[in-house]
């Protein structure tokens, strides 16, 4: 295989995905799976999990690997790959609709509430206001008496 390879063409459209920008830059290097699997040592298996789209994104070792056999920047294949949703994502939903209910509850006038979050007694409120379009609304507040927990 030769050493050097020619830079990609400014007028080449790179593909969308990951998977298809994969196989787009490894059929320009004229490359089999194999020869890709040789040269960046990722498996034949993962080179096709890839291509197909089930992998998604690299860690930046596999990443350098991977541009590195097809001499691209690494950042080209950066630019198109897709993480997972972190778990601290669910999380934080989870704790918002925690906080939905918890307001819900104070508007309606619940006030022997516990703090979600260390589950002392929660001193809560109502405050009134006015949405964007100025009509008048009540928000609920609270904060914990054992923790730093604030509803606003
Ligand atoms: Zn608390």
């Amino acid at each position: 295989m030769a050493k050097h390879f020619r830079p990609l063409p400014s007028t080449m459209k790179l593909a969308d995905t990951l998977a298809q920008r994969v196989a787009q830059l490894r059929e320009f290097r004229n490359m089999t799976l194999r020869d890709l699997a040789k040269t960046s040592r990722f498996d034949v298996r993962r080179l096709e999990e890839i291509e197909s789209g089930m992998e998604t994104w690299f860690s930046s070792t596999e990443r350098q690997l991977l541009a590195k056999a097809l001499a691209v920047e690494p950042a080209l294949l950066q630019e198109v790959e897709r993480r997972c949703k972190p778990d601290t994502d669910e999380e934080n939903e989870l704790a918002s609709e925690d906080l939905l209910r918890l307001s819900k509850a104070i508007l309606t006038g619940s006030r022997d509430l516990e703090c979600p979050h260390c589950g002392g007694n929660l001193k809560c409120s109502i405050q009134e206001g006015f949405d964007l379009d100025e009509q008048p609304i009540q928000f609920a507040k609270a904060f914990c008496l054992k923790c730093p927990f604030v509803l606003r």
